[in-house]
């Protein structure tokens, strides 16, 4: 029985008025458990003016009281990591670990954020002339937009709103349609903490919603995760209408294994990388580099056989390693490319096309799928997947495979993989890519470091999480004070200097 879903604005379950709705799917037994209403731009027009209203209020709230609401929140995160988990799993499919896996990852950016009276201190210099101090402090810019994806329901909503929470701007949440169960746990975890209604909101819907903020001229700022083709057009409709914007994209994520690597290792972090979450996360390792033929066929050996044991199974069965796809057209995308992979010549050595489960024939699961002697000008290497497919490609030297890196037009994330200082450090400085990992297969940066990619794979100069969301999230004020004491030389017209 499908329930139905609503939005939250105001601290309150809101129906909406579009009468437009989406289906929100057990990815597991393709069965529909929600009926979600899409926002027109008449109900996004009301939790824009909602949320002004409340951030009004919030942004002028001492800045120890909003942290003390975070601190709750998190007490209240970690309290409901469990249900939080299930419900994750329930719509998106992903395993209980793995949304654990996010939710601590989200709760790791709210204890950052609690620390938002140090954060947000301002800038002074005492008497720069003329007896003036001067000082920059950082204010609220009202309310902020987030547009989130599928794969992180948990995660990517705090990544943005609990720095944007804690730096006194209300937040509205277009979160994915695909799983908006745990954003909307969410809403009532923060009303539970003692947010002001209208702080927190969470808004449904697709392009119309999307569109809505993107145009409304009191939504001064957007953060955007997603795919590049949205988010290219997130970034630059936003910027037309004056905003600022930061946009985290897709990726193509390549793993070096230099020939002195350990190769245990290497297949470990192949595999976990690869097909952890089944390979939709934007840090995923979709390709292995193993430089020459030597270290090529030595990974070859040892990772065919981990990959073809890999089980397939629903998020609540302990013993699953590949969870289903998010829907029905994302497993035939996945299945149709991995069918080019092969018309392209590629090697097939693991196919994951018509995996199926004994009680969940109408899930939505691709098997775990390993692809050698894939090459730069083939589809299934210039794509982003984003299902559990792997491809191995072999240069023949180390600087082929910095420049196959660095040609890619995804640069979120990259491994190497390496018993040798000199080439980690060359390889970390001459690789165009945002995020870095030596012997660390997936480098996402800690909440106190910022978080983004570089090339296509991220739109707009400001970075998630780290000190960089606190500038995103701020508007900087800079004040020239002189008391009466200091006025001496009575009217000048001449333009000031600090004489
Ligand atoms: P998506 O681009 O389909 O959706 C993202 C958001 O945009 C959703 O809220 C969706 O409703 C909205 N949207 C979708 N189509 C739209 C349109 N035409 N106009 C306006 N809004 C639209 O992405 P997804 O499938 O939910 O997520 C997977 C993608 O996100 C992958 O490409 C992945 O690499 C990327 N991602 C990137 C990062 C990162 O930090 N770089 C993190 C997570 C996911």
């Amino acid at each position: 029985m499908a329930e139905q879903l609503h939005h939250w604005i105001g601290g309150k379950r809101v129906e909406g008025t579009s009468g437009r709705f989406g289906d929100v799917f057990n990815p597991a037994t393709g069965e529909v458990i929600g009926k979600l209403p899409y926002a027109s731009k008449a109900d996004m027009d009301e939790a824009v003016k909602v949320a002004q209203e409340a951030a009004e209020i919030w942004g002028k709230t001492a800045v120890p009281k909003r942290a003390a609401v975070l601190f709750k929140f998190r007490e209240l995160l970690v309290a409901n990591t469990d249900k939080l988990a299930e419900l994750v799993g329930r719509e998106h499919g992903k395993t209980i670990a793995d949304a654990k896996g996010e939710i601590s990852r989200g709760i790791d950016v709210t204890e950052f954020a609690c620390g938002i009276p140090h954060l947000i201190k301002g800038e002074f210099n005492s008497n720069i002339g003329g007896e003036i101090d001067l000082f920059s402090i950082r204010e609220p810019i009202g309310v902020v937009g987030g547009i989130t994806p599928f794969n992180f329901p948990v995660m990517i909503p705090l990544w943005m709103g609990a720095p944007a929470i804690a730096c006194g701007n209300a937040y509205i949440n277009k979160c994915s349609e695909r799983d908006p169960a745990a954003p909307m746990f969410l809403a009532e975890l923060w009303k539970e903490a003692g947010l002001p209604d209208g702080v927190w909101n969470v808004v449904h819907g697709d392009k119309e919603a999307v569109d809505s903020l993107l145009h409304h001229e009191d939504v001064p700022a957007i953060s955007f995760v997603g795919s590049t083709g949205v988010g290219e057009y997130v970034y630059q409709t936003g910027c037309a209408n004056n905003k600022r914007v930061q946009a985290f994209c897709g990726a193509k994520n390549h793993m070096v294994i230099m020939p002195d690597a350990d190769m245990d290792q290497a297949v470990d972090a192949l595999i976990g990388a690869g097909y952890g979450s089944a390979g939709e996360r934007c840090m995923a390792i979709s390709v292995a580099v193993p430089v020459g033929q030597g270290t090529a066929d030595a990974l070859i050996e040892k990772l065919t056989p981990r990959v073809e044991a890999l089980k397939i199974g629903p998020f609540d069965d302990p013993g699953a390693d590949i969870n289903p796809l998010i829907t029905a057209q994302a497993q035939q995308r996945v299945e149709n490319l991995i069918t080019r992979g092969v018309e392209e010549g590629a090697d097939l050595l693991v196919d994951g096309r018509g995996a199926r489960m004994q009680g969940y024939e109408n899930g939505y699961f691709v098997g775990s799928t390993l692809f050698n002697n894939v090459t730069t000008d083939m589809d299934i290497y210039k794509t982003e997947i984003f299902g559990p497919v792997l491809s191995v490609m072999t240069p023949s030297t180390y600087e082929d495979a910095v420049t196959m890196v660095n040609d890619h037009e995804y640069g979120n994330g990259v491994a190497v993989f390496t018993r040798d200082g000199d080439t980690a450090r060359h390889f970390a400085n001459s690789v165009d890519i945002g995020m870095v990992g030596v012997n660390v297969p997936i480098p996402v940066p800690m909440a106190f470091h910022n978080f983004g990619g570089a090339k296509r794979s991220k739109f707009g100069d400001t970075q998630m999480h780290g000190p960089e969301s606190i500038r995103f999230f701020t508007k900087m004020k800079t004040i020239s004070a002189r008391w009466p004491s200091g006025i001496k030389e009575g009217a000048q017209l001449a333009f000031p200097t600090n004489d």
